[in-house]
């Protein structure tokens, strides 16, 4: 069975994520999606919040599983038998540190690869902190949120303010 890894913060999933999710998901038996926790950043939605977010909008999407973990991305791979992880890639700002990863990731786990698929142009601009940033303006965020997760969204935006 070919599994890959979509890994990611999510926080929240945009629509950009989506259509990666999509375009993969044709292309192996299994994709799972899997949150990453980074002790970093201070994030608006909790890591079951998250889950349950990418969840409910993959509902329709029978080989998506979702699930999250704090390990190392390349020992998550081998604890789940998956040999690809899947990026997004926007723009040039992308490519470097992701270039870097992927090969830091193979290197620990030499049966691992990291396959890139383009944005499409229309999700080209799109990342979760730009769709935070409108969340703060009255801005219509169908064209870069989820139907099922704009209400959950703006009121996050609500109890912040
Ligand atoms: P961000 O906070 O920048 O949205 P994530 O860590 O949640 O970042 O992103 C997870 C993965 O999804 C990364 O590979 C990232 O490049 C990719 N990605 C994020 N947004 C998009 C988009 N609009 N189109 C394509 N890929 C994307």
């Amino acid at each position: 069975m070919s599994i890959a890894i979509y890994p990611g913060s999510f926080d929240p999933i945009t629509k950009g994520h989506l259509n990666i999710i999509a375009r993969a998901a044709k292309s192996f038996d299994k994709l799972i999606v899997c949150v990453m926790v980074n002790g970093d950043k201070q994030p608006m939605f909790s890591l079951e919040e998250r889950v349950e977010m990418i969840r409910r909008v993959t509902a329709d999407m029978e080989n998506v599983e979702v699930d999250h973990s704090d390990a190392l991305l390349a020992e998550y791979a081998k604890a789940r038998g998956a040999r690809v992880i899947i990026k997004g890639l926007r723009a040039m700002s992308d490519f470097e540190r992701e270039f870097q990863m992927a090969i830091i990731n193979h290197k620990l786990n030499p049966g691992l690869d990291t396959m890139f698929l383009t944005a499409e142009h229309q999700f080209m601009y799109l990342s979760s902190s730009v769709v935070k940033e409108m969340g703060h303006y009255q801005v219509d965020l169908s064209d870069f949120l989820p139907q099922e997760i704009i209400p959950d969204f703006l009121a996050r935006i609500q109890e912040r303010n």
